[in-house]
């Protein structure tokens, strides 16, 4: 408890307001710092009611923290008031009641300081910003009131012994200083230096001052010998002090000489603790820069949220004995809301500006609400319910809104361990993530292209098949009519020819017919009927269906059927329709490039017990190198009215029977080679 009766000087000394009201609030005692900071000199003070003359604003009011001071003697916390100019302030403050010897009530004691600035730049408080104020708010002063006489009889004596510079002479003889501290008495101590120096009795330290200075700090009380001697009103100086048992600490010493008690032989003195603070100083410089750096150069957006809000939303919640948060938002779901609404970011990093489209950070500040997707709120209700469970933290992908509207997919993630979350502090990183979930999303959509594709180019197949391979039996059927036509309109009709091409008439539209069957067979997903069947005999069927076409080329085909093959377990018309088109493919590339000598040669042979081969061979202009690889691709043709889809089904059919095809150039006749594999039947 700060004592004013030791003297209203050393009050002046202190920076801090300290005043005194009755228990009506009327000033009895106004410090030099309180007119500093209010404006009012101690006359215009004094008798005055202290909230009316300084307009004390609290949202809690005023009559209720002064209750609150009542019921437990003591009050600290924050509120504004206006100065005598009129300027408004906030005000950091400490109500504690006086008593009198019977413990009567009889004033309160205020000590108050201006945090209006710190306020505006409390927003980007770290968490070491938030220990220093609370251990600065914790600091008090300790008062000694000591006997100076016999030190002054001792400098008068070096005075009249010829000493003229008093500084270097104690700089000489440090010894001399500290047997001036051994003269020195110490009449009386309050509160906080039996709190300081001692072990809780105060006799202890009414005795010399000596122990309490080390060794290093000998000048210190020298020089302040010096500042009194030389008539200055005070002296301050930061030095270190030592305890009765020797622990040395950091302090603020403030002598005051006023002329009055000089004369009496009396000093005031005042020790503030700095121990606290510089402790507070270094940690927060370290952790400072740490969190500084961190925040401001990592390409992530950090934003530090105030969440006291959430905290008390939380403590309601406990007290009405929700312990499942999630259970409790399926009831109330508006609840989302509420807690958004008290998640308040107070500080951004410049990442964040750019990333959510703002100018200054000014725009970003106030509750988190407004940069959450409505209906993407499920990242946020996670976070809350895993931060109500106690976790120190949460991760999730989510998207959130940028001040344009403009969605951005970040991954979100908060840290707050336990006793950062107490106070409030929430720390959350967003990682954008949007190209990366661009990229998954193009991908997605590309593979269900690409589906898609493959699967409208199997109808094409399909389609494109059935025009290739009825197309060719119709071809055949038309030019046996316009033939047996022409016998019939003879004038000695050829009936037998006429039999003979309605025959092949006959033939080739069941043919087309088949075909048909069979397709629409493989459109419906139908199995298509499998039998055991000799591959020579299914070259050979194949064959008939040519040979119009190859006559009408003039391409002389040769078989090279190796005989007593393995049997195969195929699909006849679409094993045929694999023959047929690789021999036209063939018969198209001779006539395109017009070679004279054209042949094809179709062989069979066995490959091995398991394997049988079959190979269409032809004269033509072979493939070129670059071509081969795509040649099976779906549309890839080099012809002009060309379809592109002949190869791809043949591969297709190919595969379905469990075998392959290949294409490659042959050495010898420089034409191409299609050699197809099929499994033989087990
Ligand atoms: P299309 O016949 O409609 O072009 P295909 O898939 O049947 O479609 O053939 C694709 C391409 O393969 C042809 O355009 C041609 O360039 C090439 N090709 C196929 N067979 C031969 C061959 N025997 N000789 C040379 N090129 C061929």
């Amino acid at each position: 408890m700060i004592e004013p009766s030791l003297g209203s000087d050393v009050l002046d000394l202190i920076h801090e307001s300290i005043f005194l009201r009755d228990l009506d609030g009327r000033i009895l005692y106004w410090n030099k710092a309180s007119e500093d900071l209010y404006g009012w000199t101690r006359a215009e003070a004094i008798g005055r009611i202290a909230h009316e003359l300084l307009i004390s604003e609290h949202p809690d009011s005023i009559a209720c923290l002064e209750a609150r001071l009542r019921e437990t003697g003591r009050w600290d916390g924050e509120f504004t008031r206006t100065t005598a100019d009129g300027a408004q302030v906030m005000i950091e403050a400490r109500w504690s009641i006086r008593r009198d010897g019977q413990d009567v009530p009889i004033g309160i004691v205020e000590t108050g300081r201006d945090i209006t600035a710190r306020k505006a730049t409390e927003r980007v408080l770290t968490e070491s910003e938030y220990r220093y104020r609370n251990l600065f708010q914790a600091m008090a002063a300790s008062f000694w009131e000591l006997d100076f006489t016999p030190v002054g009889v001792m400098v008068r004596g070096l005075f009249a012994s010829g000493v003229k510079d008093l500084g270097q002479h104690f700089s000489e003889h440090p010894g001399l200083v500290r047997e001036m501290m051994r003269a020195t008495r110490v009449l009386d101590v309050n509160e906080q230096t039996v709190t300081l120096f001692g072990r809780g009795k105060k006799d202890e330290l009414l005795g010399s001052v000596e122990p309490f200075w080390p060794e290093s700090s000998t000048q210190v009380f020298a020089q302040s010998i010096v500042a009194a001697v030389s008539r200055k009103l005070n002296y301050v100086m930061e030095t270190k002090l030592q305890t009765i048992d020797g622990r040395e600490f950091d302090t603020l010493f403030t002598a005051s000489f006023p002329a009055e008690s000089m004369q009496k032989g009396i000093l005031m003195v005042g020790v503030i603790d700095l121990s606290a603070r510089n402790q507070a100083f270094a940690a927060m410089e370290q952790s400072e820069f740490r969190y500084r750096n961190l925040f401001e150069v990592m390409a992530v957006s950090f934003w530090q949220l105030d969440s006291s809000g959430l905290n008390r939303l939380f403590s309601e919640l406990r007290a009405q004995g929700v312990s499942d948060l999630s259970t409790y938002i399926d009831e109330h779901p508006g609840f989302i809301r509420q807690a958004m609404d008290n998640c308040v970011a107070i500080d951004v990093n410049e990442r964040t500006l750019t990333m959510y489209g703002a100018k200054e950070r000014s725009q970003m500040r106030g509750p988190i609400t407004r940069f959450w997707v409505p209906g993407h709120y499920d990242a946020f209700r996670h976070s809350i319910e895993a931060a109500y469970r106690g976790e120190p933290g949460y991760l999730e992908e989510t998207k959130t809104r940028a001040l344009d509207g403009r969605e951005i997919d970040v991954l979100f993630f908060v840290t707050a361990p336990p006793q950062m979350r107490a106070k409030g502090m929430v720390l959350v990183g967003n990682i954008d993530i949007s190209e990366l979930v661009a990229s998954r999303v193009a991908l997605e959509s590309m593979q269900s292209n690409l589906i898609h594709a493959a699967r409208v180019s199997m109808l094409g197949e399909l389609t494109a098949s059935i025009a290739h391979e009825v197309n060719q039996p119709l071809a055949a059927i038309a030019t046996y009519g316009e033939a047996g036509l022409r016998w019939l309109n003879r004038t000695e009709p050829d009936i037998a020819e006429v039999r003979d091409l309605t025959i092949r008439m006959v033939a080739d539209a069941r043919r087309a017919a088949e075909i048909i069957t069979r397709i629409r067979g493989m459109a419906c997903h139908r199995t298509s009927e499998r039998l055991s069947l000799p591959l020579n005999n299914v070259v050979k069927e194949a064959v008939q269906f040519l040979r119009h076409e190859l006559q009408a080329q003039n391409v002389e085909l040769s078989l090279s059927l190796t005989p007593h093959l393995p049997r195969i377990n195929a699909d006849r018309t679409l094993l045929q329709q694999v023959i047929v088109n690789l021999s036209i493919n063939a018969m198209q590339a001779m006539e395109q490039a017009q070679v004279d000598e054209r042949r094809i040669c179709i062989a069979t042979s066995c490959l091995d017990a398991a394997t049988v081969q079959l190979t269409v061979e032809d004269s033509g202009p072979g493939i070129a190198t670059v071509d081969l690889e795509r040649l099976f691709d779906s549309f890839f043709t080099t012809k002009k009215s060309g379809m592109g889809m002949g190869l791809p089904i043949c591969r297709t059919v190919i595969q379905s029977h469990g075998g392959s095809i290949q294409a490659s150039n042959n050495s010898s006749t420089c034409g191409a080679t299609f050699t197809v594999t099929l499994p033989a039947a087990g």
